[in-house]
């Protein structure tokens, strides 16, 4: 079996409500969706997502770097090979990890079609049976923050990441609101972005929030401290995640040589997709770090990508892949039990893109071809 053609599809998904975080906001989200199509008649759909502000990708460097680098370079390559086609892609252009996810997810969806199986089957079989969704509060007003929290758990949700990061004490205020307002037994999570910037004002931050009992504080500090993150570990018994700090191999070198964190956050985006994602996992597991496959604001095909990664792995203990339940629309169907996330036993990522919805999205695209 040999890629045949790939065409590639720069969208804007349309997004309910505005997605509001410490560095950015956004009110559609630009992704690409890439089609690759083999000579044995087979469709595998891949999807990039690319953050500036985590890697270092646009939405246009991705669509550029694919169309003029990476997908020439994998035109009549064996789709099932994924060791060599990362080795290729990787010798090619350095890092745009977002790209090469996009290329990796597609061809998973290939392999699995072609054999007749979920994705999770290639991965080490289905380890998990269901996993609860954590609602994700974008960063508002502590009322605000509180009464959409309050309006989820009459949904269902049992857990919550709070995005915060643009004061400590306004922080602290919004988190105290959420806790009073849903009570004990609610998880709550809280993601940083990098907003609290270093080991001291997290400090400050930490023993505000003493008696909150939080799960876990995400990403506090700058992407590039891990020193800080030790700082903070050695100093705090809040169990501590990196996010941004940990892209690839590189920094999950770093991370373990100096027990920086507690967990870490996995998104196929920052690593270059599934097979990347479950290296990492390897690594992670090896060292005692707990797992969380997360991910970009993506559509039903990255997230389901995610998701089988996450099922097949017993280090992964949670996940955040709701992108497609924020969309006003979306490509494929992948579906969610609210407020459980399964999986379906059907081939590939099990994902059926919508081509209708996909060229109304579409704001250019194009076909490479052998
Ligand atoms: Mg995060």
């Amino acid at each position: 079996m040999k890629i045949q053609q790939v065409d590639i599809f720069a969208i804007q998904l349309p997004l309910i409500d505005p997605f509001i975080i410490s560095y950015a906001t956004y009110d559609t989200m630009p992704s690409i969706i890439l089609k690759i199509t083999t000579d044995t008649g087979i469709v595998g759909y891949g999807e990039a997502v690319p953050d500036e502000h985590v890697t270092g990708e646009s939405w246009d460097s991705t669509y550029a770097v694919l169309k003029h680098q990476l997908v020439p370079a994998i035109i009549g390559e064996n789709p099932m090979a994924f060791e060599k086609l990362h080795d290729k892609m990787n010798h090619i252009v350095k890092d745009v990890p977002a790209a090469k996810a996009a290329i990796d997810i597609a061809c998973f969806d290939i392999a699995g079609k072609a054999l007749q199986l979920p994705v999770y089957q290639l991965l080490g079989g289905r380890y998990h049976e269901k996993f609860p969704i954590t609602h994700v509060l974008s960063i508002g007003t502590p009322e605000e923050m509180a009464d959409e929290a309050a309006k989820r758990v009459e949904m269902g949700y049992q857990s919550f990441k709070m995005k915060v990061g643009t004061e400590v004490r306004r922080d602290v205020a919004r988190i105290k609101a959420v806790r009073e307002r849903v009570g004990e037994d609610i998880a709550i999570r809280v993601d940083v972005n990098q907003g609290w910037g270093n080991a001291a004002t997290t400090l400050q931050g930490l023993r505000a929030l003493k008696d909150l009992n939080i799960d876990w504080l995400e990403q506090p500090v700058d992407s590039e401290d891990i020193d800080g993150m030790v700082e903070i570990k050695s100093k705090s018994d809040v169990p501590l995640m990196i996010d941004e700090g940990l892209r690839g191999v590189r920094e999950m070198r770093e991370i373990i040589a100096k027990r920086a964190a507690d967990k870490v956050n996995i998104k196929l985006m920052k690593c270059g997709g599934i097979y990347p994602a479950m290296k990492l996992a390897v690594m992670a597991e090896m060292a005692g770090i707990e797992c969380q496959i997360g991910s970009m604001v993506e559509s039903s095909v990255g997230s389901a990508a995610g998701f089988h990664v996450a099922f097949s792995k017993k280090i992964m203990t949670s996940v955040e892949l709701t992108g497609p339940l924020k969309f006003s629309k979306d490509v494929g169907n992948l579906h969610y039990d609210v407020p459980f996330i399964c999986l379906t036993e059907k081939p590939g990522l099990g994902v059926d893109v919508d081509e209708e919805v996909l060229m109304e999205l579409c704001q250019f695209s194009t076909t490479v071809t052998a």
